[in-house]
């Protein structure tokens, strides 16, 4: 299958060619073959004229929570949660306990569009659903099937709903890993939600149960609170990546999220493992959990993720930069929030799925979001960042592994408006069940 697309303006940041004002793209059995100012007669299935829009690679987001999905509009906790481990208790926990098979689905469905909506074509989730565990990673990959998206998928295990669910949890990355491991567009890894909720026991239990696999990773919060690295150090570690480390469960195919309160010893630890390290500053300033220093995000080359706050990887990027500039003095200097997305966030989804993503250079998997753009200034290569976070809004067409998912504003394989409605239905009965299991 060739599809040639033609007449558009290419935005490719940290690729071969980064600007093009009118070119093509040349797309075969998924993959970008070549792009530039290409012969436009070539032989191909499909040609697409894109007079007017503006090509980007489909965004990823480096951690995400689907489970969240249909936390928009719930009603606030009753208490006014005083610290981080509150806000957990009074809001998520209790999310996460009301989930069901079928509010689950609904989460996956309206997550995944939202990211697709906004040209976001690449989901690393960290799922939780306590109560239903067998099969919801299954689940997962089938609805990002039907959606065309890539996804990442793991189960958040944790001690504190016993000893039975922390088992089921374990079992259902462990065989997710086994069914989907070398998937190519499906890439399982291994949830823990945090150190601090893991004892010594479950920690090596995780370790026991990965030492006949291969190509695994774990996906886990750290230090996203001072909380977590005091747990650690009570316990006996330095820290809670010394504690992950000590147990064998770090390499080069971990995810650590957040790292707001790393000390030297993370830091070093990552160098060694080769772990990857995702900030997440739209849910770090809703948490009120503090900001992780320039150092170490520029340092550890950290990816950019939504944490569940939204599927919308431009205004990610975007409130990353106002939020930190809030706390900045005159002059002094920020964090590249676009490098993060368009260079990081590529290069940790490559290595995880072992193919190329996120750029538009040949050999590239092609997920595109085009946008249907007028700039109202000049946009050149030297101006992208401020277009692209300040001027575009939703992509009109975006396209996953070489195959329109939306076009011209519309889904092409689902029905948009039934799924959303579904979502309304679930919604409502799972802010009840909230409600009961708060009293
Ligand atoms: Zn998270």
């Amino acid at each position: 299958m060739k599809t040639l697309l033609t007449n558009c303006r290419i935005v490719n940041p940290y690729g071969e060619i980064s600007f093009l004002d009118n070119g093509s793209i040349l797309i075969e059995d998924g993959l970008i073959k070549e792009l530039g100012l290409l012969d436009t007669s070539v032989q191909v299935d499909e040609t697409v004229d894109l007079s007017g829009k503006t090509v980007l690679p489909g965004m990823i987001n480096a951690h995400a929570h689907l489970y969240s999905a249909l936390a928009v509009g719930m009603p606030f906790p009753k208490g006014n949660p005083t610290n981080f481990t509150e806000v957990l208790e009074q809001v998520w926990w209790i999310l996460d306990m009301a989930l069901d098979k079928e509010s689950t689905k609904a989460s996956y469905e309206s997550g995944l569009v939202d990211h697709l909506r906004h040209g976001v074509t690449t989901v690393i989730d960290h799922h939780s659903s306590q109560n239903y565990v067998n099969g919801s990673l299954q689940l997962l990959a089938d609805t990002a099937d039907k959606l065309g998206i890539n996804i990442s998928g793991t189960f958040e295990m944790t001690d504190r709903n016993g000893e039975q669910t922390f088992q089921e949890s374990l079992d259902e990355n462990i065989q997710f890993h086994q069914k989907y491991k070398g998937s190519k567009s499906v890439r399982p890894l291994i949830g823990l939600h945090a150190s601090f909720t893991l004892s010594d026991e479950s920690l090596q239990a995780i370790a026991n149960a990965l030492k006949n696999e291969s190509n695994w990773g774990i996906h886990i919060h750290t230090a996203e609170d001072k909380a977590d690295q005091l747990d650690a150090v009570n316990r006996g570690y330095k820290s809670t990546l010394d504690r992950l480390n000590h147990f064998g469960l770090l390499n080069e195919n971990s995810l650590v999220i957040h790292g707001i309160h790393f000390v030297e010893e993370d830091i070093n630890i990552i160098r060694d493992t080769g772990a990857m390290l995702v900030h997440n500053p739209s849910s770090n300033s809703n948490n009120r959990v503090g900001m992780t220093p320039n150092e170490i995000i520029n340092d550890l080359m950290a990816g950019l993720g939504t944490d569940g706050m939204q599927g919308n990887m431009l205004a990610e990027a975007k409130e990353g930069t106002l939020i930190r500039s809030g706390h900045l003095t005159g002059g002094a200097p920020g964090v590249n929030y676009a490098e993060l997305l368009f260079k990081n966030n590529p290069e940790i989804a490559s290595k995880l799925f072992g193919r190329k993503m996120g750029k538009l250079d040949p050999g590239y998997s092609a997920d595109l979001a085009i946008f249907d753009y007028i700039p109202r200034t000049d946009f050149n290569e030297n101006n992208w960042i401020g277009h692209t976070l300040f001027g575009m809004e939703n992509p009109s067409d975006v396209m996953t592994n070489g195959i329109f998912r939306i076009r011209n504003n519309e889904f092409i394989d689902i029905n948009e408006q039934d799924l959303l409605k579904n979502a309304d239905v679930q919604s409502r009965k799972l802010w009840n069940k909230m409600d009961l299991i708060k009293k």
